[in-house]
């Protein structure tokens, strides 16, 4: 049995949105109520998600304003385009060849780019339209719209459907799953890039924990619980990795100054960071971060 999305007209979910099992409240964060299963341990934001959350969430206040979002997103080209590159490679290991790759919320498209420098034919889907602008115009196929919201690019087949940094801002993680599914080929691959709540990281900075940034962010995974979602829409596991991520100290510095208003330990690292230049890149040392490939088996 697949839970319904919540509504409006059912603002008191207690039930899990990826099992289907009664959740708890677990902590609130800035006055949003965050729920826990009881049995897969998934955090999901059980309030009612406006119809024009999307829209809202990901305006260009979200790449530019910085907050929990960016200051300049257009600064992460140069970072994106390499971590594209890696997982083209990492993918293609698997597949045991290149092919099509379905970015969602692709943004400015600077993954698909890396993914294009290692001969994929990228494609892919962004809700924000000045970064789908910006992906057009440096001749990226890439689309503007809400990925669970249209069946238009379903039409195609792909080797690849990557959701790096995506799965947790979305209402219905399993309409994204299924969609996913279907649009890829059998033996295909879908890419998923997330944060660990049960990492030492998130537990030591608790509601403090920069991933708990409601109402962008919707849904807390673990390894488990995404695992557990991938299988429940057919998906088969392949293999899963800490992500080792560079950071631009200038991101940082903006995202610890976010954080500092409810957390200590962010107050200090934001302290800290002041000594590094802005347009320094350090390797990210949290262990929050992980990517998981999933295969949609062979019929
Ligand atoms: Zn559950």
């Amino acid at each position: 049995m697949m839970p319904s999305r919540p509504s409006p007209a059912d603002p008191e979910v207690d039930s899990c949105i990826l099992c289907g099992s009664p959740a708890d409240e677990a902590l609130v964060v800035r006055g949003f109520k965050i729920a826990q299963c009881g049995s897969c341990g998934h955090q999901f934001l059980p309030s009612p998600i406006s119809q024009d959350h999307v829209a809202q969430t990901y305006s260009d206040a979200y790449f530019f304003g910085g907050g929990a979002g960016y200051t300049n997103y257009l600064e992460q080209q140069s970072l994106l385009e390499k971590r594209g590159s890696q997982y083209a490679k990492i993918v293609e290991k698997h597949l045991g060849r290149k092919g099509k790759v379905f970015d969602v919320g692709a943004a400015a498209g600077f993954l698909m780019q890396g993914w294009a420098n290692q001969d994929w034919a990228a494609t892919g889907i962004e809700p924000n339209l000045s970064m789908v602008r910006h992906g057009q115009e440096r001749g990226l196929d890439l689309r503007h719209g809400v990925f669970e919201d249209s069946s238009a690019w379903t039409k195609e087949s792909y080797e690849c459907v990557s959701m790096v940094q995506v799965i947790s801002h979305l209402p219905s993680p399993l309409d994204a799953l299924r969609l996913a599914y279907k649009m890829l080929k059998p033996n295909g691959i879908l890419l998923v890039e997330t944060w660990d709540r049960t990492s030492w990281i998130a537990s030591a900075m608790k509601g403090g924990w920069h991933e708990y940034s409601p109402p962008s962010v919707l849904q807390w995974f673990h390894r488990k619980s995404l695992t557990l979602a991938a299988s429940s829409v057919g998906f088969e596991f392949v293999e899963s990795q800490r992500a080792l991520r560079w950071l631009n100290i200038g991101h940082a510095k903006s995202l610890l100054k976010h954080m500092s208003a409810t957390s200590k330990l962010a107050k200090l690292a934001s302290m800290v960071a002041t000594v590094f230049p802005s347009q320094m890149n350090v390797l990210y040392p949290g262990d929050d971060l992980f990517w998981a490939l999933y295969r949609k088996p062979n019929a």
